[in-house]
């Protein structure tokens, strides 16, 4: 027994001397960040931007790999079970939060699985339409949907997905239930409304802010407490009497359970240094966010935000009684 302990304890430090070794060099070869939705959405949209920042101060490429699909939960699945060597991190928005409660049966633990890199952006919501869709501004807008909801369709990425939680929050609000179309981003969904196969989404700026500009899709609505400075015309929620609906999408970056503590720290110092960049805070800026303070792109502002956000959705989605599985 005492040898059978000796010998776990020379392998334990073995190991604990064989991963600090190998994160000493870290990063010495291309990380992979995964982002759970289609390419060209808003989610992915965002981790373009910091990872070609963040590549540069960690001296390799971030490459970005899109694993779409059941609202977000198959991609944070990859990275929960890839390697914890610091090479695979995973880009995910509050959905992991609310994914928690919506999946009874995920394949991950989701405050188990993961360590925490930072928080990177929160972005707000548009509510928005095809550009021929009816209403001409938002009350006309509520009241159309609330007549016409049975002959609707909703676009969103799938449950557990920021559009789906804000079209949920939506048609709360409304007490209407429209039909839904679940797509791998809000990417394709955008395509689909710009072709008007489908009439509305709850989308981030960082998806609809160039489209709206450009006249493509019409927009009614902001999900923040102010309204935004790119869109100054735009009524937020609560102004249009749906207060219930404000909700911001928070970004982090995560990386499997395990992953060397000097990996997560290089990782976070990137994190920080892309976020205090000009270019990238102009960038975002233009797409109607803005990058998170300096402060809460830390892995213990991320585990926080994780926890009570989990915490925050959980009784909400309970009382819908809307489940994924
Ligand atoms: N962020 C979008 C959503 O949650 C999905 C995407 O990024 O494509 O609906």
């Amino acid at each position: 027994m005492a040898q059978f302990t000796r010998f776990a304890g020379l392998s334990m430090l073995g190991l604990m001397l064989g991963s600090a070794a190998l994160a000493q060099g870290y990063p010495e070869r291309q990380i992979t960040m995964v982002v759970p939705f289609s390419a060209g959405g808003p989610t992915d949209t965002v981790a373009r931007l910091v990872a070609e920042k963040m590549s540069e101060s960690l001296g390799q490429q971030i490459i970005v790999e899109n694993v779409g699909g059941a609202g977000g939960t198959l991609g944070a699945g990859r990275v929960a079970s890839a390697e914890a060597d610091g090479y695979t991190v995973l880009l995910h928005h509050i959905g992991m939060a609310t994914s928690a409660t919506l999946y009874r049966s995920l394949a991950y633990d989701t405050l188990n699985a993961f360590d925490y890199v930072g928080l990177v952006t929160e972005v707000p919501m548009t509510l928005v339409a095809r550009k021929d869709f009816e209403p001409a501004d938002m009350a006309a807008f509520v009241s159309y949907v609330k007549e016409n909801a049975d002959s609707i369709t909703l676009a969103n990425a799938g449950i557990g997905a920021a559009s789906h939680l804000c079209g949920m929050l939506f048609m709360q609000a409304l007490d209407a239930p429209i039909v839904t179309v679940p797509y791998k981003g809000t990417g394709p969904a955008m395509t689909d409304l710009l072709g008007g196969q489908v009439d509305i989404m709850c989308d981030q700026t960082t998806n609809t802010s160039e489209q709206v500009r450009g006249g493509t899709i019409k927009a009614y609505a902001v999900t923040t407490p102010e309204r935004l400075e790119i869109f100054p015309d735009l009524p937020t929620v609560a102004e249009a009497g749906l207060p219930g609906m404000e909700v911001a999408i928070w970004h982090g970056i995560y990386a499997p359970k395990g992953t060397p503590p000097e990996a997560i720290e290089k990782l976070s110092a990137a994190l920080q240094a892309a976020l205090a960049d000009e270019g990238v805070a102009a960038k975002m800026a233009d797409l109607g966010t803005a990058p998170s303070p300096a402060e809460d792109a830390t892995p213990q502002a991320l585990q926080a935000k994780l926890e009570s956000e989990i915490d925050r959705w959980k009784p909400v989605i309970e009382a819908a009684g809307v489940y994924a599985d």
